[in-house]
């Protein structure tokens, strides 16, 4: 086993593993081989069940999307949960696999959230209609859906797309206000309003078996 030995000022040893699966011995000044030896022989399998923790986490990193863009996925092990989006890699921080789902479903969520609401609101208004509730769900299986109530639902994962295409899924769903139905109606009031349409949905498809196998 590989570990790193810190030397300090204090009075006690301790064992840090650090997410990357680096093991840091923190020391007393006047500690021995001998006893940072008998420490990660006492403490070995609590080290080995971390480790293989990590590596469990570690083998399900992946790529995620980002507004039309592939980011690596880098699950980190940490008992505080939080996503951090960098230029190329996604960060998740959490304690297990399960969790770095949630806490990775939530951060769509807001960010779907951010990129919905200024669409609704242009468009709303542009075709002089109003939904009664905008909902941002964790379903997988659809972008969006509009009811006969009025009520919208957008996929936490629609921040998994182009901005354009983002766009087409709202004016999508708002055009349902009026017609709740794919009539030739329907199409013709999607098409005046955003012409450029069948690019997003072309682009739906050419990914859309890259983005069902994603890790959320
Ligand atoms: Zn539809």
């Amino acid at each position: 086993m590989q570990y790193q030995v810190i030397k300090s000022k204090r009075k006690t040893m301790a064992i840090v593993i650090k997410p990357d699966g680096m093991v840091v011995i923190r020391a007393p000044l006047k500690t021995t081989t001998k006893n940072i030896s008998e420490l990660i022989n006492k403490y070995q399998h609590w080290i080995e069940r971390k480790l293989s923790q990590i590596n469990n986490i570690q083998k399900h990193n992946t790529e995620l999307y980002f507004l039309g863009r592939a980011y690596q996925l880098e699950m980190l092990e940490d008992k505080f949960s939080n996503v951090e989006l960098g230029i190329n890699t996604i960060k998740s921080y959490a304690d297990s696999i399960e969790e770095h789902k949630i806490k990775l479903i939530d951060w769509y969520k807001s960010q779907a959230k951010l990129l919905v609401m200024p669409l609704l609101d242009k468009y709303q208004k542009l075709l002089a209609l109003k939904s009664q509730s905008i909902k941002i769900t964790t379903a997988k299986g659809r972008w969006g859906s509009c009811n006969s109530k009025g009520n919208l639902c957008f996929s936490y994962r629609v921040a998994m797309l182009p901005e354009f295409v983002i766009e087409y899924i709202v004016i999508h769903e708002l055009c349902h206000l009026r017609h709740l139905n794919h009539s030739s109606l329907f199409w013709e009031l999607v098409a005046s309003t955003y012409p450029q349409y069948k690019s997003a949905e072309k682009w739906l498809k050419t990914h859309r078996y890259i983005l069902a196998n994603l890790f959320i």
